[in-house]
């Protein structure tokens, strides 16, 4: 994709703390508790990773809720921090499956008589905090619906390729489709309606509702892929291999099993199986439209 366009909404917070060496940063550990809304918006988030939750409140805890109007106070161009030349090589790669997503989506919206209003994608290192409170690297990459805002750090996709064993750019590619599909469904309010599901349920029935939500990104992703290629011919040879790769890799199953507890209980999973995964990926790529994403059941 070295020809495509680059994105003008991709916020750089690496390096030299938060900011991004532009005047949109806000302090650390601000002190103050989070309010209910703090706390709802962390159920929301829906990582790619299966991820202890704890791990983002106890970020929480030791953090607070950013300041408000923090989000009218961003840089709107990109802040380049002190970042070796091969990050920033991948920062560019991320700003153009980035922009590709906003042609896609745009058009897709549009189809309706929508409008699509693009998230924003932060790039982070280490810990970052997002208006859905603290987060850190550990937890991998993010959607937080209260700030529209996808948040990544680039050590995650060295993880998917060292450990994970999905190397690839389009591996990368689908992680950045998921995370936007997140807000796709944000967009659509679905994102709400799951949440809403999900707290008056069970928790092994709260989880089922977060296996769907999350093989609806996987779609979406998968979608965004097939519009992708027929807009702009962006694939390569073995692409969707590494697109369905990344998807297995960070199956529920398979991560359970990689997590040293030894066996797989579906009834935890919040993402869905390598399979079920791979499998939305595909209906994503073979969907007409969106709508087969949405409506899936
Ligand atoms: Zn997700």
């Amino acid at each position: 994709m070295d020809n495509e366009r680059e994105s003008a909404n991709l916020e750089d917070r690496r390096g030299g703390g938060f900011g991004g060496g532009g005047r949109g940063g806000f302090p650390i550990g601000r002190a103050g508790g989070i309010g209910g809304f703090g706390l709802v918006a962390v159920v929301v988030i829906s990582l790619l990773f299966g991820v202890d939750p704890s791990v983002i409140l106890g970020g929480l805890e030791g953090g607070g809720a950013p300041s408000p109007g923090y989000q009218q106070q961003q840089p709107q161009q990109q802040a380049r921090g002190p970042a070796a030349p091969q990050s920033d090589e991948a920062a560019r790669f991320v700003s153009r499956v980035l922009a590709s997503t906003e042609d896609v989506w745009t058009a897709e919206f549009a189809r309706s008589g929508r409008r699509y209003q693009a998230p924003r994608l932060v790039l982070f290192s280490g810990a970052v905090q997002s208006g859905c409170g603290a987060a850190q690297s550990a937890m991998g990459p993010f959607y937080c619906p209260a700030d529209q805002r996808v948040y990544l750090d680039l050590s995650f996709f060295r993880e998917m390729q060292q450990r994970l064993g999905a190397p690839g750019d389009f591996a990368q590619a689908y992680v950045i489709a998921h995370e936007v599909g997140h807000h796709v469904q944000n967009l659509l309010g679905i994102l709400a309606r799951s949440q809403q599901a999900q707290q008056q349920s069970s928790q092994r029935d709260a989880n089922a509702v977060s296996v769907r939500t999350e093989l609806m990104a996987d779609c979406l992703a998968g979608f965004w892929a097939r519009r992708a290629q027929e807009m702009r011919n962006i694939l390569e040879q073995g692409d969707i291999e590494e697109g369905m790769g990344a998807a297995a890799a960070v199956g529920d199953d398979r991560l359970q099993s990689r997590g040293g507890r030894g066996q797989v209980v579906p009834e935890s999973f919040t993402h869905g199986s390598s399979a079920q995964r791979v499998q939305s990926f595909k209906t994503g790529m073979a969907a007409q439209d969106a709508g087969a994403c949405i409506n899936r059941r």
